[in-house]
């Protein structure tokens, strides 16, 4: 029985792009972020078909509950969480053998007696702050932090990084320029106190496409291992291979006169008489209500607008005046390609005044999602 929607997922695009990070990245490491369900397109399928194609050789994730979900589903490669771990998240983060950030005083001490509570060394990465004024040390505290790590006797620093804000536009390209010098400054301090350090990275999707990544040992990108580019502005020198296409059956087609309304809040007044198709696909599965009379789906190689709102569970597209050659039972494309025809997760981005991120994250639990390739 297929599901009314389904997002399906191409695991060679997503080899595709890990070889192409890989390209741009000097002989680095790789680290594929797959943190918030890999970007929406299922943590545990992607994680696994990238340890056993060996596209990445690290994973990141925001969550213990991640870790531990990865774990659980077979996964051995080190995993870095990329947040702050709260104390009472500890021995849960250190029995998944996951590899925590810390950049504050209290957090190497929290995990240092976490791990001797546990009977373990425990790897850390040092988090340091250039510029994002988000999580993550001072650059001036970096070489006490990275001292009282390796003091502590139950951490191992096994990597300093920081995270760019602005490496994916243009206009940001002095910011991050300055950002990795002072980055490579810290951790050549780092490294003259406490000797070399095996993991150094700074480098998101938009530093691996644009900057020199300087004496970075590992880069770390996430949303272009997805097919996309950060941002809309963000120069693109490579093509990146789409991933996901998300599809859905119409399930009802129906005539409308000329000056009836379509859908909740009569929104859409048919101009014409019309055709008008219903899609199995709603906002309760993450189709932005935001694509009311604005999105558009492709059924057979053709496109239609979406027309009215979005509600939870349907959507309606029009089909035009003539006889319809779309059917119940079809399936229509709200992202991916149908014929010539491609609607990018770009566009619904766009449409959604958002960023290509979140159009895969908001995906709900209830879509099913298929993998090939
Ligand atoms: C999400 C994340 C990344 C990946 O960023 P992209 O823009 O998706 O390439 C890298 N590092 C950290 C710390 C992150 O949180």
């Amino acid at each position: 029985m297929a599901s009314p929607t389904t997002f399906r997922v191409d695991l060679d695009a997503i080899h595709a792009n890990l070889a192409t990070v890989r390209s741009l990245s000097g002989g680095r490491a790789v680290l594929a972020a797959v943190k918030a369900n890999a970007y929406g397109h299922g943590l545990v399928p992607v994680a696994r078909s990238i340890q056993e194609r060996r596209s990445a050789e690290w994973l990141g994730v925001a969550l213990t509950a991640e870790a531990e979900e990865l774990r659980a589903g077979g996964v051995t490669l080190p995993l870095l969480k990329f947040t702050p771990t709260f104390p009472d998240e500890l021995p849960a983060a250190l029995h998944a053998g996951v590899t925590l950030s810390v950049g504050a005083a209290d957090a190497v001490d929290e995990a240092a007696a976490a791990a001797r509570a546990a009977g373990t060394v425990a790897d850390v990465h040092l988090k340091v702050d250039t510029g994002m004024r988000r999580v993550g040390a001072e650059p001036a505290d970096a070489v006490d932090l990275a001292r009282r790590i390796a003091d502590s006797g139950s951490l191992r620093l096994g990597g300093v990084f920081t995270h760019l804000p602005v490496s994916d536009v243009s206009s940001g390209e002095e910011f991050t320029r300055a950002e990795l010098a002072l980055f490579d400054d810290v951790v050549a301090r780092i490294e003259d106190a406490v000797g070399p350090v095996e993991w150094v990275h700074a480098a998101n999707s938009g530093a691996v496409l644009g900057h020199d990544l300087g004496r970075t040992t590992m880069v770390r990108p996430g949303i272009m291992v997805y097919g996309s580019y950060p941002d809309a502005e963000t120069p693109p020198t490579r093509p990146l291979r789409d991933v996901g296409t998300w599809v859905a059956r119409v399930n009802f087609v129906k005539r409308v006169a000329a000056g009836e309304t379509v859908g909740y809040g009569r929104s859409w007044t048919a101009p014409r008489d019309t055709w008008i198709a219903t899609v199995a696909v709603g906002y309760g599965d993450g189709y932005s209500r935001l694509l009311s009379s604005r999105g558009r789906m492709l059924v057979d190689g053709r496109s239609y607008p979406v027309v009215g709102r979005v509600c939870m569970d349907q959507t309606m597209i029009d089909l035009g005046p003539e006889d319809p050659s779309v059917r119940v039972g079809d399936e229509a494309v709200l992202m991916g390609t149908s014929g010539a025809e491609r609607i990018g997760v770009e566009e619904l981005a766009e449409l959604m005044g958002t960023i290509t991120y979140e159009v895969t994250c908001l995906i709900t639990a209830r879509v099913p999602r298929e993998y090939f390739g």
